[in-house]
């Protein structure tokens, strides 16, 4: 089973993907963390995108796809994936949809994480507070935020066409919204028992 996990950011993919992980045995799979990584190591990659992220401003689809790609290369598609903050553009979710093909696999689901924006934004100032992280001061989260308004919101009808869209309240505690996402992904799995059988 291969899962989206989909919402602004803040809205506690990260969180939610780290236990799903743990939890089912499941691959995570972050651009934020990636690009992280490659800033902290210094590469030529990481200094390429620093002042686009602190910006809050989106990575150029090709960088991230290439991520991602030779992530499913190296650990190969027979394994259960969830991506986190990814894919953030239509262009980044058909360039998914294709290279999932390529390697005889699929998007089983996207988990949407329903969340307020303006409750997002006082989570932002303490998650600030409490880490530091460059891009989660309030200029950049604005930016942050229009860029997933104007290009990452438009998956939302990309995804409910292919009937792949299940919807989980992201404003409940961390396990509510846990179990939430179980529940929804057991629906998953029996209206995809029920596909086979049909098929
Ligand atoms: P968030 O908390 O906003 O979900 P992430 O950790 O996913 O943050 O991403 C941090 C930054 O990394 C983004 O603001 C962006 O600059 C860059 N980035 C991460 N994933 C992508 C992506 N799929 N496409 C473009 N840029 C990305």
């Amino acid at each position: 089973m291969n899962l989206i996990l989909f919402g602004p950011p803040a809205a506690g993919k990260g969180t939610q993907a780290r236990r799903l992980a743990d939890e089912h045995g499941m691959i995570q799979l972050s651009t934020g963390d990636m690009l992280r990584a490659a800033r902290a190591s210094g590469t030529e990659l990481g200094k390429k995108v620093a002042g686009i992220m602190d910006r809050g401003d989106l990575v150029s689809d090709d960088i991230v796809i290439a991520l991602i790609e030779e992530q499913i290369q190296q650990k190969g598609a027979d394994k259960s994936y969830i991506f986190d903050g990814f894919p953030r553009t239509v262009a980044q979710a058909e360039a998914l949809d294709a290279l999932m093909r390529r390697h005889g696999t699929r998007i089983d689901a996207v988990i949407r994480l329903e969340v307020d924006e303006a409750r997002l934004i006082a989570r932002v100032e303490k998650r600030f507070k409490d880490e530091g992280r460059a891009d989660d001061n309030p200029e950049s989260f604005k930016v942050r935020l229009g860029r997933y308004n104007q290009d990452t919101a438009p998956l939302l009808p990309y995804y409910q066409a292919q009937g792949k869209l299940n919807g989980v309240d992201g404003m409940a505690s961390i396990e509510e919204v846990g179990a939430g996402i179980d529940k929804a992904l057991r629906g998953v799995k029996r209206q995809g028992k029920k596909a086979i059988h049909a098929g």
